[in-house]
């Protein structure tokens, strides 16, 4: 340490003292009676020099500090060691508490008197920000830690920067054994396919916001659970990408979906012999009675036979429903002109509804590989969807294209249009907008569409605009058709 420099001719405690705004500067005897105090002081702290003049310096100290002896500790330290520093409250004059940070040193005049110099800072709204950071740290900690969702943090290498509690309890790892994890070996035993190893992969490598995965995890000697596993990208400028991983325990919902598949197995498959043989006897009966002239029967057996069409219709669906969802669908390719199934699926739309119009409005010219019966009947839904959800003489409109190697099917009418709140859901299973329960339909139709063109490695979806109208589209890719 040097003692003097080149600047020591410069008057440096006129300077601080008289003319710096952000450091108060005190005098004090060494019995800590204050001395002068400079302008920098009476703005920050809100004394005048007429206040505090005269006064002992522990005026200046909280009671907390009081107790602690500091006042006196402070100006012992001054004069043994020549220096102290400290970082603790400062009363106001209106009694406010702030937090300054005080170094206090020991000077000599020209008369050879000793006194106590200290210049203070008020460090106020770094030490807030300093409890609001550490605030909100222990409110997110709180959060992490009753959070049921098992939660961890990884970096590029795979290791878990952070796992809360229910991480650590649902895999029984200590909080030293998980800092210890090759998350990408660990997760690989349940990870066979390496869904979710590639997707934290590609956040990794593309920036991509997140995505999500599902994985059965096999515990020992217990059934295996089902988690939906969501990855979420963290990154912060200057800093390493990490990444977020929320385990959400799903088994008891995929239970409940299960039983409700075989629920419904069962109804499908249990209706189907019964109904049928039913629908032979209806033509039996109705046969015999023709023969026998009992024309005023006429009427009911047609009713009659309606309603086990009905029934054999929303069974038959229902059936099909249930086996595209235990993933029993193996599409059945052929090569087939798509125009030409498109024709076909448009002339018996056609005769079911004779009175509406359906125009084609473009045609791909492409021939596809792809199961023809099960593609033409999701655009026979399309079609009678378009008919059934619009009124009157509105023209629908049909249109194949090629975009990319990509085949674009689109169903277009002039209809009620679909509400955006429904637009996500109406491919669900079962679902049907209210407005639509007036017409006869299971919900189904959309679903089936969506699982067959999936089935296919497709797409579909919708535009629509309520009031105006709806085109819904599916498509193919040539390449894989
Ligand atoms: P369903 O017609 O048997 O109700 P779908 O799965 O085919 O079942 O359709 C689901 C719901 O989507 C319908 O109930 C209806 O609310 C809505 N929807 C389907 N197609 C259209 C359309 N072209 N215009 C308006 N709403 C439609």
């Amino acid at each position: 340490m040097v003692n003097s420099s080149s600047f020591s001719g410069f008057d440096y405690y006129n300077a601080l003292f008289f003319h710096t705004k952000m450091n108060a500067v005190l005098l004090i005897d060494p019995n800590g009676i204050i001395l002068e105090t400079n302008d920098a002081f009476g703005l920050s702290f809100g004394y005048t020099e007429d206040d505090i003049v005269g006064q002992h310096f522990s005026v200046l100290f909280s009671d907390a500090d009081k107790k602690k002896d500091l006042p006196e500790r402070e100006i012992r330290m001054v004069l043994d060691t020549g220096q102290s520093f400290d970082n603790n409250y400062m009363v106001n004059k209106d009694k406010k508490l702030t937090w300054v940070s005080g170094e206090s040193v020991l000077v000599t005049n020209d008369k050879h008197q000793k006194c106590i110099l200290k210049i203070i800072q008020n460090i106020h709204s770094q030490k807030e920000s300093e409890y609001s950071i550490i605030r909100l740290n222990n409110f997110n900690e709180n959060i992490l830690g009753s959070i049921l969702d098992a939660v961890i943090v990884i970096d590029n290498d795979f290791e878990i920067l952070k796992a809360n509690r229910s991480f650590t309890q649902l895999f029984n790892f200590s909080d030293q054994e998980v800092a210890k994890i090759d998350f990408k070996s660990f997760i690989s035993k349940f990870d066979v396919n390496s869904e979710l190893y590639n997707a934290i992969s590609n956040i990794f490598q593309t920036s991509n916001a997140n995505s999500k995965v599902q994985l059965d995890i096999d515990f020992a000697g217990a059934e295996p659970q089902t988690f939906d596993i969501s990855c979420t990208i963290l990154a912060e400028e200057g800093e390493q990408t990490r990444v977020l991983l929320i385990f959400h325990d799903i088994t008891a919902q995929k239970q409940v979906e299960r039983q409700r598949e075989d629920i419904m197995n069962f109804v499908a498959h249990e209706f189907k012999n019964p109904l049928t043989n039913v629908m032979l006897s209806i033509e039996l009966v109705d046969a015999m009675l023709k023969e026998k002239g009992l024309s005023e029967f006429n009427e009911s057996m047609q009713l009659t036979r309606n309603n086990a069409r009905k029934l054999n219709k929303l069974i038959d669906e229902l059936y099909k429903s249930t086996k595209l969802i235990s993933g029993n669908f193996d599409p059945e390719r052929s090569l087939f002109d798509l125009d030409e199934m498109m024709d076909e699926a448009i002339q018996s739309t056609r005769q079911l509804f004779k009175k509406r119009a359906i125009v084609k409005t473009g045609t791909a010219n492409v021939s596809l590989s792809a199961d023809r019966d099960k593609i033409s009947q999701v655009l026979t839904n399309y079609l009678t969807n378009a008919i059934k959800y619009s009124d009157g003489n509105e023209g629908i409109e049909v249109s194949s294209k090629i975009e990319n190697e990509i085949v674009i099917v689109s169903v277009k009418d002039s209809g009620k249009g679909i509400p955006e709140k429904d637009l996500p859901l109406i491919f669900n299973r079962f679902y049907r907008a209210p407005e639509a329960k007036s017409s006869e339909g299971l919900g189904l139709g959309l679903f089936l569409s969506k699982q067959i063109v999936a089935a296919h490695g497709g797409k579909t979806w919708v535009e629509s605009e309520e009031g105006k109208g709806s085109i819904f589209f599916f498509s193919l890719d040539i390449a894989t058709s």
